[in-house]
């Protein structure tokens, strides 16, 4: 099994309801995992935040090669929105940690949650490179706002994000900016 784990899917697909369930086992047991953010998308401090509102708290990193030092420090690794990191940074850092892995028999493992598709359904290079690398790739869905049907898409529903996001500006929020959709309702 490799010790690379991807969580895949739009908003409001419950990636981050994922971590923090893992990140709560693997404390109970003891295992000391540790929670990342990369720091353009820090909303309010460091957290892992559900949409329901849990939260655990995260550390930031500013880049790929910033998870290096927690790699080396924590059996269990866990980021969230890792689509915000550079792709290629990650797949270099993320080689390297695998071979050193290898190297020094570790057990250690890496667990990342991100958006596969931008708000205008572009992909995110970043899960191309972890199943190059061998990861393990799990696609989560949502549920369409309009219909109910699986919804593999978040549109945007403000028009200024639109902007923003189109002129390739990072931009946080929730639904009231944000909605998922199947692909019969991505412009209702
Ligand atoms: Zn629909």
């Amino acid at each position: 099994m490799s010790p690379l784990l991807a969580h895949v899917g739009p908003m409001f697909a419950q990636k981050t309801t994922t971590l923090v369930r893992v990140y709560r086992i693997t404390e109970t047991l003891g295992l000391d995992p540790v929670a990342i953010v990369p720091s353009i998308l820090a909303r309010s401090g460091a957290t892992f935040t559900t949409h329901d509102g849990d939260s655990i708290d995260a550390v930031l990193v500013h880049t790929a090669n910033g998870l290096l030092d927690y790699l080396d420090r924590h059996p269990v690794v866990l980021i969230d929105e890792v689509q915000a990191m550079d792709a290629a940074e990650l797949g270099e850092v993320l080689s390297g940690w695998l071979n050193k892995r290898a190297a020094l028999g570790r057990r250690s493992v890496l667990i990342l949650a991100g958006l596969d598709l931008d708000a205008v359904g572009r992909p995110f290079p970043w899960v191309d490179v972890v199943r190059a690398l061998g990861g393990v790739v799990a696609q989560h869905t949502a549920v369409c706002a309009v219909c109910g049907r699986v919804a593999q898409r978040t549109i945007v529903v403000d028009p200024a994000a639109l902007q923003a996001i189109t002129d390739g500006q990072p931009v946080v929020g929730g639904p009231e900016l944000f909605s998922p959709r199947c692909p019969d309702h991505l412009t209702d």
